[in-house]
């Protein structure tokens, strides 16, 4: 089974990842095709294998073609990380999106962006330190 959804496309070196959006989430509503996205555009989403971190802007997100996963196989959504820069006393908040299984534990998911420690530049000139205890991960409903 294939179904139209709401795409975004990460231009990571010579490969290009793809990431369903969810229907509803903070980031939008996208469950007819005339939506838009709305919330905090461009946002920042990390690519889990490379460790790379990338500004998606609305212009990235296409409508194509995806195949619906059945219930109970390893199905992948999208994550939404928020945290707080550890950088001294910066303390700034912050929200990235990566993609990962959805029925993953939320401490993994961090553990795993802690792990990729992609290069985010933070306000201040500085860049982004991550704190494990100062981060919350949570998956978005596709
Ligand atoms: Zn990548
Ligand atoms: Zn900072």
């Amino acid at each position: 089974m294939t179904e139209i959804r709401r795409v975004g496309k990460l231009p990571c070196g010579e490969i290009e990842h793809g990431f369903v959006l969810p229907r509803q989430s903070p980031l939008g509503i996208f469950d007819d095709q005339q939506s838009q996205p709305k919330g905090t555009w461009p946002i920042a989403f990390l690519c889990l294998p490379h460790g790379l971190a990338w500004q998606v802007t609305p212009d990235m997100i296409h409508l194509d073609t995806v195949q619906t996963v059945p219930p109970g196989l390893h199905e992948a959504s999208v994550w939404q990380v928020e945290y707080e820069c550890a950088h001294n006393n910066c303390g700034r908040h912050w929200t990235i999106y990566t993609k990962h299984s959805t029925d993953a534990d939320p401490d993994y998911v961090v553990l795993r962006v802690l792990n990729a420690n992609p290069t985010i530049q933070c306000e201040g000139e500085h860049v982004v330190v991550f704190d494990r205890y100062r981060m919350k991960a949570q998956h978005l409903e596709s």
